[in-house]
């Protein structure tokens, strides 16, 4: 489903063409239906780079990066958004997903507006009280709030309610519960349980290894920008 191969990034730093931070070099793992695959690397291995460039928030120097095959690096416009259907990010930072003057219930609006201008208020109403539900929040608690009135562990689940609204099959989680209480990050952790079983792809990032390999079925560790160990998650942490 996704597949890198052979991926670079290097970032230009400073003005005048000054210097340059290879971030990622030559990485190379794939992501199939159903499979949480862990993304494990201290800070500054090029985690949140490889996780961008998988949603086209940062491009890929060169390499490839294909979802079904389809080149992801070179996506236009139409073709970028319909990638967005299937293919989503969550953050470490829930409260800078939502602009804080606005009520949660915006947030899905602009979605309806972008990829559902079709679908009829009522219709869409009902969607959107599934989706919520489906992440294990009461709809009427949350969607008429402001985001500083909720905890940080409800609007992380509400990204990912935000995101089963699309046709999602790859769902991108960067550091999603390093900023959540202990009985939170479980929710939350089962969530992406759920999903796996959905048949979701799932691209966990985090610098935690005893969690990456807790929740994976592979992971793939990375030392500055190369990948150190990559397979089964049994098998790279079986006693040798
Ligand atoms: P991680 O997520 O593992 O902490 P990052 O992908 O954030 O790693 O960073 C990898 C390297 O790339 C680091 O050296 C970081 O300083 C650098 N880097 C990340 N983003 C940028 C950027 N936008 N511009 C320049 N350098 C960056
Ligand atoms: P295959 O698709 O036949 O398993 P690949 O070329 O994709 O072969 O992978 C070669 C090896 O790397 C295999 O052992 C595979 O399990 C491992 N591998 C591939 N992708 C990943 C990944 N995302 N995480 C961990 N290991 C991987």
């Amino acid at each position: 489903m996704l597949e890198l191969v052979d991926v670079h990034k290097v970032y230009r730093v400073g003005t005048f063409g000054g210097g340059t931070v290879h971030a990622v070099r030559g990485v190379s793992f794939d992501v199939r239906p159903g499979e949480v695959v862990s993304l494990i690397g201290e800070s500054g291995s090029g985690k949140s780079t490889i996780g961008r460039m998988v949603l086209r928030l940062a491009n890929a120097t060169s390499g490839s990066i294909r979802f079904d095959g389809t080149d992801v690096v070179s996506l236009r416009h139409r073709g970028l958004r319909d990638y967005y259907r299937h293919a989503q990010g969550v953050f470490q930072d829930p409260f800078s997903s939502y602009n804080p003057i606005f009520k949660v219930d915006r947030t899905f609006d602009t979605l309806r507006r972008s990829y559902f201008p079709q679908v009829a208020g009522r219709e869409w109403d009902e969607r959107v009280h599934d989706a919520v539900h489906s992440v294990g929040l009461e709809p009427a608690e949350v969607l008429g709030k402001f985001p500083h009135q909720l905890s940080g562990g409800q609007l992380q689940r509400l990204l990912i309610a935000r995101a089963l609204l699309l046709d999602l099959r790859l769902l991108v989680a960067d550091e999603i519960i390093s900023m959540l209480d202990a009985s939170t990050r479980i929710d939350v952790l089962n969530l992406l349980g759920d999903l796996k079983d959905r048949g979701l792809g799932i691209l966990f990032v985090t610098h935690d290894l005893s969690l990456g390999s807790y929740v994976s079925d592979k992971v793939v560790i990375l030392h500055q920008g190369r990948v150190v160990e990559r397979g089964a998650t049994a098998a790279v942490f079986a006693d040798p």
